[in-house]
């Protein structure tokens, strides 16, 4: 089964997620925004074997560890889609505006599109885009765990935001009902900042994107 633990990195407070196969042991890193010394840690004291990095998209508090992490480490970078090259080209840009350490560029070694699969162990995760946010952000879906990982998508009573270049809030809001609903209302959703919660509440109470009866 799949099993993960979430550390909250960086000044964002975003949700690091370290997922592994309990039978395993092989373990990927989703969204490593910093603090790589904490994720190490954590994976160390676990007796996990780290394999890649996931990512649902190149913002600085998701991605500015990754270039670190995957040189110092030897890790393939999975992800995200390509319409988030610009923000990968960014990253030195997004540093300095939001006072992070200087975040090393990286290449991915595999881009992620729409229906795509990752593999940790003998666990398989579906990758859904889900545009709005960023154009190349994508969710990571484990149908046996009914767990996804969002990234900025969608949060406890909220959504992400729309505001940056490339950002469209429709195309947030139709990624969030045609690709995260149908994941199942049990579904436990872990956001990019903030709390858990089932996509069942949210579509029923989000006030973004619940459906109204
Ligand atoms: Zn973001
Ligand atoms: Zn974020």
């Amino acid at each position: 089964m799949l099993q993960y633990l979430t550390l909250p990195v960086t000044p964002f407070q975003q949700n690091c997620s370290i997922v592994w196969c309990d039978q395993t042991l092989d373990a990927a890193v989703i969204d490593p925004g910093g603090e790589l010394p904490r994720l190490l840690a954590a994976v160390a004291q676990r007796g996990l074997a780290l394999k890649a990095i996931w990512l649902t998209h190149a913002h600085i508090d998701h991605a500015g560890g990754t270039g670190q992490l995957a040189r110092e480490q030897g890790l393939p970078i999975v992800g995200p889609h390509p319409g988030d090259q610009f923000w990968i080209d960014g990253l030195a840009q997004q540093s300095r505006m939001f006072g992070f350490p200087p975040a090393e560029t990286f290449t991915p070694d595999r881009w992620l599109d729409d229906g795509d699969t990752v593999q940790i162990g003998h666990e398989t995760l579906t990758v859904r885009h889900c545009p709005g946010h960023t154009p190349g952000h994508v969710v990571f879906h484990s149908a046996a765990a009914q767990r996804a990982f969002v990234g900025d998508v969608l949060f406890a009573g909220s959504i992400g935001r729309t505001d940056f270049p490339g950002g469209n809030h429709q195309q947030l809001l139709d990624a969030i009902r045609t690709r995260l609903w149908p994941m199942g209302d049990d579904t436990v959703f872990i956001p990019g900042h903030g709390p858990e919660g089932t996509l069942g509440r949210e579509r029923r109470t989000n006030p973004y994107v619940a459906e109204r009866g």
